[in-house]
Parts: structure tokens; C-alpha cells; sequence
């Protein structure tokens, strides 16, 4: 089989809280849609949430957005990197502010534990940030390691930071 054309479903986590972050999470997905290497097959609302881990910053919005690949999940990592990087993320350390944010929530029923990426994300299932617009979005997928939904991940969830749905007219779309 041509590995090159098999297709991957992943779901990527959106998420910004610096500048004009329903725009930057917009922007984001837009060029998600227009990359030759992913195809967007739907995207969650977007959400306004608390800050978990560091508190003393503005809160974020976030979204989850499934996309069909071909890359390997490496080279999709690679990818969004480079959305961040043009989009001027500035990295500066884990779980601060910053302008866009694009994590490798699944990749198919992949599990990888390798020093630069960890499929599934090894915090998924503790964020209600996460799993809220999962949930909107693939309430059946199944988690590879715990082999339990996403709906069944949601139910024993003890994260009970705020997260709120924007109205479809905040986002313009
Ligand atoms: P975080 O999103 O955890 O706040 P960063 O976005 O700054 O942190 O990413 C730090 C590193 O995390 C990246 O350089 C990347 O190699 C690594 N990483 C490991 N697993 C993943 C994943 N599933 N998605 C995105 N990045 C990941
Ligand atoms: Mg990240």
C-alpha cells in the first residue's frame, strides 16, 4: 500500500488568549481549511475559557477541529507549527499566554510517546477546555489508551473550570 495516501482523521485543539483571540482562532482555521496536507471536516464552536494551571492571564478561546491528513503525525505536528509560527507565536513556556496555540489532540487511534509528540495528548481528558468542544464534535470517538468516549471521559471529569459557548454571532460565522 502507498503510505503516502492513506488518510488520517485527527482532531486538533484551537486555542489563543492574547490579541484579538477569536480572530486569531478564526485565522487559524482558515488556514488549516486552505493547507493542501488537511482537510477540515468540521469544526466546534468556540469557547471562552478559565485559565487552568497558570491563572494570572487573560482567559482563552478554544475550539477543536477535526481534519483529514495525509502527513504522518510528525509532519502534521511540523505543520502546525508552522501556522503558529507565521501567525508570530513566541514561544514562552508551557501553558502561558500566547497568540495561537494548535495541539495534536488524536491522530487516527495512533499512540505515540516519543520526545517531541505525545498522541493522544497526554491532557486531554483532564481539560473540560478540551473535551466541551469535543464533545460537540465527536462525543463517540474512543480515547486509545483509557478505550472510553469522549462523553464517558466528560462524565468523570473533576476539571470544573468555565467554559462557555460563544453565540454564533460573536464569531461572525
Ligand atoms: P503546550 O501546548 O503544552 O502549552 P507548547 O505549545 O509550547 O506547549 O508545545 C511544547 C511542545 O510540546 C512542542 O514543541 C511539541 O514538540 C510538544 N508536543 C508533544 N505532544 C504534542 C501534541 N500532541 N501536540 C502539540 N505539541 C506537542
Ligand atoms: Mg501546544
Amino acid at each position: 500500500m502507498n503510505v503516502s495516501s492513506r488518510k488520517v482523521v485527527c482532531f486538533i485543539g484551537v486555542g489563543s488568549n492574547t490579541g484579538d483571540p477569536v480572530q486569531n482562532c478564526l485565522e487559524a482555521l482558515d488556514r488549516l481549511s486552505a493547507g493542501e496536507t488537511t482537510e477540515v471536516l468540521r469544526r466546534s464552536s468556540l469557547y471562552r475559557t478559565e485559565p487552568v494551571g497558570i491563572i494570572d492571564q487573560p482567559w482563552f478561546i478554544n475550539a477543536v477541529v477535526e481534519v483529514r491528513t495525509t502527513l504522518e503525525a510528525h509532519a502534521l505536528l511540523g505543520v502546525l507549527q508552522g501556522i503558529e509560527e507565521r501567525m508570530g507565536r513566541v514561544r514562552a513556556g508551557k501553558g502561558g499566554p500566547r497568540v495561537i496555540d494548535l495541539d495534536i489532540l488524536l491522530y487516527g487511534e495512533r499512540v505515540i510517546r516519543d520526545e517531541t509528540l505525545c498522541v493522544p495528548h497526554p491532557e486531554m481528558h483532564r481539560r473540560r477546555f478540551v473535551l466541551v468542544p469535543l464533545m460537540e464534535i465527536a462525543p463517540y470517538v474512543i480515547h486509545p489508551v483509557y478505550g472510553i468516549s469522549i462523553r464517558g471521559l466528560l462524565e468523570r471529569l473533576s476539571d470544573i473550570s468555565t467554559v462557555i459557548p460563544l453565540g454564533a454571532a460573536a464569531t461572525g460565522r
